[in-house]
């Protein structure tokens, strides 16, 4: 047996649709695949305006130039995340201050925000870990009350809701990213979704090289020129050709994923019960889009034990984050403030296989696995 912890699915149309955008003749960024991929996303979640990237890192990055960071301002990001969601900001000169994680979930805890706002905080940038809303009201609030943007890094949150609003269409900016480890993909890519009307015209801008190219090509300017910073943000016509064919294809593989999930769940739960480990929380307040399934061990020991054990039967299951807080570049530049729910998901959680492919026969095996895996021992 050997289970992978992913394997990208592939539709089946995106080889005919990248031909499809050679023979077209326009490969390069920002052409008819990608306004196709841009009418899908704001007519299915009504997004305001959406822009491909080359990734999700590459959309945060646009998104710290659009709140137009300045160094030694600060940015309240989650400490249990990728890289990227600091990385971005700190690019600009940022000072990342790091929030916990909640008791029940990895995401941001929203009742620590507030304590953590200075005259300097600028942005905060919640994560929907495993495509799980964060408890979007309440950051709103201090966002508003406070004058600060919100960033959504919405790279795992394809498809899902708080409250019946898209999530990535609440904060100010929102940000996906279609790395073929993310439910769906194109090899590498991402997209900047701009919620607030002040951002349009200079996102459009920083996303191609800081020139007025976009208005140009509508005709709404008979020149184009250097009017503002930005950087080469566009995906090329045959990633958003790929990106497509996936698109099409969302409600099937969000069901797919979703009834994995589940599976996994109905098996697992009286398991859990009887084990020392605990099964996702998924608050009433949000959707659950089926991109992660994990467990939580008791201790980071009966962590790297139960990997290892899966490994032993053809199973790779994971572990994800460590702490931004404690990583080597960031460590001595944070204050100091422990934050034992972060480093709680870094020792003892475990992700397990999820992928389109995967059968109810790979699930029932990996579940008995687990079930006659010592959790005391
Ligand atoms: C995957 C991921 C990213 C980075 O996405 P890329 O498209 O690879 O740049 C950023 N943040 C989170 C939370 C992610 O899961």
């Amino acid at each position: 047996m050997n289970i992978p912890f992913n394997k990208p699915y592939i539709t089946g149309n995106e080889l005919d649709y990248i031909k499809d955008a050679v023979f077209r003749g326009k490969i390069s960024g920002n052409g008819y695949y990608t306004q196709k991929c841009h009418e899908f996303f704001q007519q299915r979640y009504r997004f305001k305006k959406c822009l491909l990237t080359t990734s999700c890192t590459d959309a945060l990055e646009m998104a710290a130039l659009l709140c137009d960071i300045q160094p030694g301002d600060e940015v309240i990001v989650p400490s249990y995340t990728f890289v990227s969601t600091a990385n971005a900001f700190v690019l600009r000169g940022a000072k990342i201050v790091f929030a916990d994680s909640k008791t029940d979930h990895p995401g941001i805890d929203e009742s620590k925000i507030e304590q953590l706002i200075t005259s300097r905080t600028k942005v905060i940038v919640p994560v929907h870990y495993a495509g799980v809303a964060c408890n979007m009201d309440v950051i709103m609030d201090i966002a508003n009350r406070y004058n600060l943007f919100v960033v959504e890094d919405a790279a795992q949150a394809i498809d899902s809701y708080y409250n019946g609003k898209p999530l990535g269409g609440i904060g100010h900016f929102g940000c996906f990213s279609f790395h073929e480890t993310k439910n769906i993909q194109c090899g590498e890519g991402g997209m900047l979704v701009i919620n607030d009307d002040r951002f349009l015209k200079r996102a459009e801008i920083i996303w191609e090289k800081g020139t007025n190219r976009a208005e140009f090509f509508r005709g709404e300017v008979n020149k184009y020129g250097w009017v503002d910073i930005g950087s080469s943000f566009l995906p090329s016509e045959v990633t958003a050709a790929f990106l497509y064919a996936q698109l099409e294809n969302v409600d099937s593989i969000q069901f797919k994923r979703k009834k994995i999930w589940d599976h996994y769940y109905a098996k697992l739960k009286s398991i859990a019960d009887k084990s020392s480990f605990r099964l996702p929380i998924i608050q009433d307040y949000t959707t659950n889009n089926g991109h992660m399934f994990y467990l939580l061990c008791n201790s980071g020991k009966t962590r790297s034990e139960l990997i290892g054990y899966l490994k032993q039967n053809g199973i790779w299951a994971v572990f994800h984050y460590l702490s931004l807080h404690k990583s080597p570049y960031y460590s001595d530049k944070h204050n100091g403030r422990k934050l034992p729910e972060s480093d709680r998901y870094s020792n003892c959680l475990v992700r397990l296989p999820l992928f389109y492919d995967l059968s109810t026969g790979d699930i029932s095996y990996i579940t008995q696995a687990i079930n006659s895996f010592d959790f005391i021992g």
